[in-house]
């Protein structure tokens, strides 16, 4: 079964020990490709490190994260621009709203999102976006920057049966669906099925969200499948099903 893990942090330091064992446990468990979601400034270099260490499996996002949108937002922004003419990135990410810990930088936070949402556009790439307690300001600058034109993923999707719906009438976006579709208080797991499995993706968010029964641990590429499972189970198909059907929409986008 090939499974893709299109969102993980492996080029963190939470695997500066142990990375090269953690991608072969993945390749192992059935896990070819990895799509890794930039986070800030400080993260850009150890995210190239680990993308040209594997160039043929570990494929790079650039982007600002809305955790790290502060005071110096715009400078980021123009630094992180400039990037994307000197190498290739499979996606813009990862980007996003956040509004959970901290909503001091509510107002950048949409124009940073809403910046980087007009790049995908500019240079032809799909999205890679993070909603935490903002899917209400998330729908609202997807649709003010381009409805049907934009294209992603809506990543570690965990919303109401309303905001799956709303997510979902962007014909070009999907949910990625991580660890926390096995938690027991997953209620998305209820509703998941009402979207065509085709606009489902797997992803770990490693080193987060380790899936149950590793929940609490540092998370790694090679727990995918006990998500691929879980999803199975929920779609009623067969896991080998699964790993084929959660590739086709990045085979179409990415
Ligand atoms: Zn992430």
């Amino acid at each position: 079964m090939a499974l893709t893990d299109t969102h993980t942090h492996i080029f963190l330091e939470e695997f500066d020990e142990d990375r090269e064992k953690v991608i072969e446990r993945a390749l192992q468990a059935g896990v070819e490709r990895f799509f890794l979601p930039n986070i800030d400034l400080e993260t850009i270099e150890r995210l190239h490190r680990t993308a040209d260490a594997y160039p043929d499996i570990c494929f790079p996002m650039m982007g600002l994260h809305p955790t790290s949108v502060g005071s110096d937002w715009q400078r980021d922004l123009d630094h992180i621009r400039k990037l994307f003419d000197q190498r290739k990135y499979i996606a813009v990410g990862e980007i996003g709203i956040d509004l959970y810990w901290d909503k001091t930088f509510r107002t950048e936070q949409i124009a940073a999102f809403e910046t980087q949402l007009r790049w995908s556009l500019e240079l032809d790439l799909p999205v890679a976006i993070h909603t935490r307690n903002a899917f209400p300001e998330v729908f609202e600058s997807i649709s003010k920057i381009g409805a049907t034109a934009l294209k992603g993923i809506f990543h570690s999707f965990g919303g109401t049966r309303e905001e799956l719906e709303t997510a979902l009438a962007f014909p070009n976006f999907c949910l990625g669906i991580n660890g926390t579709v096995t938690f027991k208080n997953a209620r998305f797991a209820e509703y998941l099925s009402i979207a065509p499995i085709e606009r489902i993706v797997l992803e770990t968010d490693a080193p987060y969200l380790a899936p149950a029964p590793n929940r609490g641990k540092r998370n790694e590429p090679s727990f995918l499948p006990l998500v691929a499972q879980k999803v199975a189970e929920i779609y009623g198909l067969d896991k080998a099903d699964v790993g084929i059907l959660t590739n086709c929409f990045t085979q179409r986008f990415f």
